[in-house]
């Protein structure tokens, strides 16, 4: 099943299943994608009921996506350096030094979260290094803590596309720790839609691409990822409870702006383009945007 978050005509961000004839509603049944993913097998169930009494009431060109889970309960997980290719261009710009042997995790706050189609904004004053990432995103099922590696799966809701829009700049200014290059805001397009775990019969066999203005600048597949989706969930959640829905970006691989020759930075004007076989794309524009000028929240919890 493929979950979406979308807007119709009154703007309310809506819970759907996009099928082949449109998207199918999830509310009244369903308050969010979220609810869905926390409800487990029986509230899968009840979306699957959904699906098979009720015709699709929109096109899937009338909405507006948002991403499947827009207002995460707590912050993003990501894996840093987690194609061996990657780690080598990271090396040669002189960023890492020793292959680890456990995965390099960092967080990142659930302001970053944009829809699949929406503008990144992107502030030059802010940075001169905003960069791509394209990568698969992994959301958490049944909750655990300390999941041994052959249970991983079992806590596998889904997948979706990330693209961990990163500022280099910032990512290296503030003491070799990587919050505040991961962290502007709207700098993190997923989607376009949570593919549930059963319809991804092998998240590391998919190939996955990268585009900026059409030029292809990533391919890799998903088998070549040091850390698999099961080590990953076993030491994310090695005396650290994950909970229903927290997202988890799984690395991205070569090929990001800043490892090339010369440098090539995401600039206002460019579309950003990341697409894995079987699960979709994310399209995104690059604009220019004040983020460095004071904004109060107008209310509470939402920029
Ligand atoms: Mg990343």
């Amino acid at each position: 099943m493929r979950l979406v978050t979308f807007q119709a005509g009154d703007g309310r961000p809506r819970p759907g299943v996009l099928t082949d004839d449109g998207i199918v509603d999830l509310a009244p049944e369903f308050a969010s994608v979220l609810e869905v993913v926390v409800g487990g097998q029986e509230a899968l169930e009840r979306a699957r009921q959904v699906v098979s009494r009720r015709r699709p009431a929109h096109d899937l060109a009338s909405v507006r996506l948002m991403a499947p889970i827009p207002q995460p309960r707590r912050c993003l997980f990501a894996v840093g350096w987690n194609y061996l290719a990657h780690f080598e261009e990271s090396r040669s710009q002189g960023k890492a030094q020793e292959l680890p042997e456990h995965p390099t995790f960092f967080t990142k706050p659930t302001t970053v979260v944009t829809g699949p189609y929406d503008d990144i904004p992107v502030d030059e004053e802010l940075s001169q290094q905003w960069d791509y990432e394209g990568e698969l995103a992994v959301v958490i099922g049944p909750g655990g803590r300390s999941i041994p590696p052959e249970r991983a799966m079992e806590h596998v809701f889904g997948y979706m596309l990330g693209n961990d829009v990163s500022t280099r700049d910032l990512q290296r200014r503030h003491g070799g720790q990587w919050l505040k290059g991961k962290a502007m805001d709207g700098s993190c397009p997923l989607g376009p839609w949570l593919v549930t775990a059963d319809e991804v019969p092998d998240p590391h066999d998919l190939w996955l691409r990268c585009w900026v203005n059409g030029e292809l600048r990533q391919e890799a597949s998903t088998r070549q990822m040091v850390f698999r989706v099961p080590r990953i969930i076993a030491e994310l959640s090695w005396g650290m409870t994950l909970l229903p829905g927290d997202i988890v970006l799984t690395g991205t691989p070569e090929g990001v702006g800043y490892a090339r020759t010369p440098p090539a930075f995401l600039r206002p004007g460019d579309e950003v383009v990341v697409r894995i076989e079987g699960i979709g794309e994310l399209r995104n524009r690059v604009v220019a945007a004040s983020l460095a000028r004071y904004q109060p929240c107008r209310t509470e919890g939402s920029p």
